[in-house]
Parts: structure tokens; sequence; C-alpha cells
């Protein structure tokens, strides 16, 4: 019999999000509003700390659509996104009809090269467009180089956008992830470390700021006693029934965040002596990763026949779920005709890396048989 298959990522509850389920059921609060809704933006406030507005919405991608049109984005604009990233990252500026411009990655964080970010502000500026908005991601739970971006903004007057949907749980220099941007970005997902099976959430650094998001995700409904609208609106808030599993997860989200640095420990010990193998970590001690994924590079060799992709498919054969970094948007068929800052360092990063089962609920026999594959293939 085959045996079951490892996944990168999968959902992981807790226990009592269920208990919270039942109680909306028996309260009939099966709705876009309810009580658990402003619990859940409570629990995520608190967790967050700082001064943030946490505002609960259907996905992490909504969130980024509502920050851009908080931001003011417009069609026409032009809006610097790292380019290697989840094409949600980028999907939203489209829908705004704006125009994406992108930047490479540094080598420290794998996340937006403040050079190159530079570089790129400089040159739209000099075509005559300064761009409106700066999105930030923080790549697998590794921060990116806050303070270094956050100079860039404050000398050009550009807002970050803070791609935080990898990286709750992570945080720099004690401060968490989510709370760095002019506005942030958390996703919920199935495979993120909670779950609310699809959500998302967008944190401000103001109630004003976070009521008007809440306001453009309920379809933006001026105060009337009938339907009255002067803004476009949007369906874009979260379910009550996801926010009541919100809760039961957000219990459980520091326990995931040691797992899933356990699991990166794991493997930073599985392959201590195999030379063509650097597990990616982050920089120094200001950088707290909850390390969603675990992440490699893979040296090829010619001699040896070992490459990313033989790898991944030895894993695959053992049943074992694996896969290349998220591929640099400026190399993806829909956003490749967009302007592009940078080098190679992104494009060499895909070329090479690899992402490991990290889930919270990988048990010591998944670990054996993910340590089994590495090392029957590195010793072939
Ligand atoms: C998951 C993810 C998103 C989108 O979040 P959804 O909740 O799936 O819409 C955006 N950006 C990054 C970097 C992500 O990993």
């Amino acid at each position: 019999m085959k045996p079951s298959r490892i996944y990168l990522s999968s959902p992981y509850m807790g226990g009592t999000e269920q208990k919270f389920v039942q109680d909306i059921f028996i309260g009939n609060w099966i709705s876009s509003e309810g009580a658990d809704l402003n619990e859940f933006e409570k629990d995520l406030e608190k967790y967050l700390g700082k001064e943030s507005h946490v505002g609960a919405l259907s996905s992490g991608t909504a969130a980024i659509h509502l920050g851009l049109v908080i931001l003011g984005v417009q069609a026409g604009d032009a809006v610097i996104c790292q380019s290697m990233t989840f094409s949600a990252s980028a999907n939203p500026i489209l829908y705004l009809g704006a125009i994406p411009v992108f930047v490479d990655s540094e080598e420290k964080t794998w996340n937006i090269c403040p050079k190159a970010l530079e570089e790129a502000i400089v040159d739209r500026i000099a075509r005559g467009k300064k761009p409106k908005a700066i999105i930030a991601v923080h790549l697998y739970g590794v921060p990116y180089q806050i303070e270094a971006i956050k100079a860039i903004s404050i000398k050009y007057d550009i807002p970050v956008l803070e791609d935080s949907a990898e990286a709750l749980g992570s945080y720099y220099k004690g401060q968490k992830c989510g709370t760095f941007g002019d506005i942030g970005v958390l996703s919920f997902n199935g495979n993120k470390i909670i779950t609310t099976s699809g959500g998302g959430a967008i944190v401000a650094a103001s109630k004003e700021l976070k009521d008007r998001a809440v306001f453009f995700a309920t379809q933006s409904r001026d105060d009337a006693p009938h339907y009255q609208h002067s803004e476009i609106g949007y369906n874009y808030r979260m379910s009550n029934i996801c926010a009541g599993i919100g809760r039961g997860q957000m219990e459980v989200l520091d326990a995931h965040v040691q797992l899933r640095r356990d699991m990166h420990d794991f493997y930073v010990d599985l392959f201590k002596d195999i030379d063509a193998v650097t597990v990616f970590t982050a920089p120094d001690e200001d950088y707290f990763a909850n390390y969603w994924l675990s992440a490699i590079l893979v040296a090829p060799s010619e001699a040896t026949g070992i490459n990313r992709e033989a790898l991944r498919l030895a894993f695959d054969a053992a049943n074992i779920e694996s896969r290349p970094l998220w591929k640099p948007l400026h190399l993806q068929p829909i956003f490749g005709n967009y302007p592009y800052y940078g080098a190679k360092v992104a494009e060499n990063l895909f070329e090479d890396g690899l992402c490991l089962p990290s889930g919270s609920n990988l048990t010591q026999l998944d670990r054996e048989r993910i340590k089994e594959v590495v090392v029957t293939f590195f010793t072939k």
C-alpha cells in the first residue's frame, strides 16, 4: 500500500473551533455580521499589539485589493510589487487597472531588494509618474528588510502595503509582522499558519482606516434607511462562521509557530552535513520567522545529477509534496509585459529553491519518511 501523502502545509485544528461554530449555529449568526467577527478582530489586535485595528475579510487577496483602494490607487497608476511572491500579491493591481512594476529580491531575506526598489522609484519618477504604493512581502514568514524599506518609503513619500499573508506570528525587533506597513494584510487560507477555511484581514494603524475598509467590504452603504451608495462597494466581509473558526485557531497560533519552527530546526539538522543544500534561515536575531514554509536551495551539479527538480521528484515518488519557490511574477505569462527592476536574484532562487513539508501537524513518522528520502538521495 502506498503511504499517505505528506503535504507542504495542511489545516490543523486546535479543538475548540467546532464549539465556536456550534454556538454560532445555536444563535443563528450565520451571517456577514456577528459577535464572533468582533471578537476575532479583537483577538488579532491583542496579538499584533502596537496600535493595530483589524478588519476581517473574505481573503488575503480581498485585503490587498481594499488596501490599494484605501491608498488611493486608481486606473493608470503605477504600483511597485516584490516580484518573487504569490500572484495574489499583484493581481489586485490589475483589478484596479493600475500598472504593476516588479522589483527583484535580495539574498538575505529573499524579499524586496532596497537598492532595486530605489532604482525603480527614481526611474519611474524620471519617466513622469511617481508610484502610488509599494507592496512588500514577508516570504515564507521571514520579515523583509523593515528599516531599509521604511526609509525609502519615507524618503519618496510612497506608502507601503505590507503583505503579511505568510507571516502571522513573525516579528522584527519584537514588533509583529502585519504592523509595519501603512496597511497590513493577513491571510487565513487553508494552507496558512492558522486558517478560517478561507479568509483574510486588513491591519490599519487607526480605527478610521479600519472602518473605511469594512465600509468598502460591506458594499459601501451610506448612512441612510434605504440602500444608498456614493462609492464602489465590495462584498469582502468575512463570514461570522469563519470568524468563529478563527477564534479557535487563535488559541493555538503560538503553538503552531513553535511547531513550524521545530520543522525548520529539523531541516537544519537533516541537511547540516549536506554541502549542496542551504536551509533558508532568517539573517540574524532581529528577525523572528514563523517559518510558515521551510525552504532550501539545492546547488545543482551535473557530475552528480543533484538538483532541485531531481530532489522534488524523489520526494514525489515517496508521496511527499515539495514545491519550487514562488515563480517571480515578472516571468509569469500574465505579468511578463510590465516593467521590472533588478538583476537575477529572484530568478536564481526560483531555479534552485524548494519548499518542503512544513505543516504544524507533521508526525514523527512523517519526519522519518522525509529523512529517508533525503539520505537516500544524497548518498546515491
Ligand atoms: C496566501 C497569500 C496571499 C493571498 O491570500 P488569500 O487569503 O489566499 O487570498 C497573498 N499574498 C501572499 C504572499 C500569500 O502567500
